[in-house]
């Protein structure tokens, strides 16, 4: 008898179809199913929305892999894009990855980043094992991002998890209090 297990992956593919190209009998084969921990969920599923609102006719878009290094989010994407949309998906992204740096992969409560034997995990304080991995001072939640997939166009810019939005800020202050 077939074994039915509820799958918070599947789900959500299925719940973004242009975003995902789905094997109907062995969805959890598909590219882009997610290789994290339901707390990074929320992420994905704001990564979803403004990726889908930014796509316009004639722009097509696949994830290839979406999956935890290091502790974050990574995503690895195919599409074919305007510049504009380009630009967009990834300011998504970037949004995307700072959040899943604060934001315990198991739980998705506000967490940071921990190191444990080695292996570094994102986790809120009841799911962390290890060691807080040390932030330079002032530079907590602070990314240094690229502004536009496949460019070296790089900038710096704080998070900020409740508005969910990243601001620009001098790598020599992160504070802006220069
Ligand atoms: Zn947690």
């Amino acid at each position: 008898m077939a074994r039915i297990v509820s799958d918070w992956r599947i789900d959500f593919m299925r719940a973004h179809p242009r975003l995902f190209d789905l094997m109907t009998d062995e969805p959890e084969r598909s590219f882009g199913y997610p290789l994290c921990d339901a707390g990074w969920h929320d992420a994905l599923e704001r990564l979803c929305a403004r990726i889908e609102d930014a796509l316009r006719d004639g722009d097509t878009f696949e994830f290839v892999r979406i999956k935890q290094k290091f502790g974050l989010l990574r995503v690895d994407w195919d599409a074919e894009l305007s510049d504009e949309t380009r630009l967009r998906i990834g300011e998504a992204i970037n949004l995307a990855v700072a959040r899943s740096a604060c934001s315990c992969e198991i739980c998705g409560a506000e967490g940071r980043l921990y190191s444990h034997r080695g292996w570094l995990a994102t986790r809120c304080a009841e799911h962390a094992a290890g060691d807080p991995a040390p932030v330079r001072p002032g530079f907590e939640n602070v990314h240094f991002l690229r502004r536009t997939p496949g460019t070296a166009n790089m900038y710096y810019a704080r998070y900020d998890r409740a508005t969910d939005t990243l601001t620009e800020v001098s790598p020599r202050s992160p504070h802006g209090e220069e």
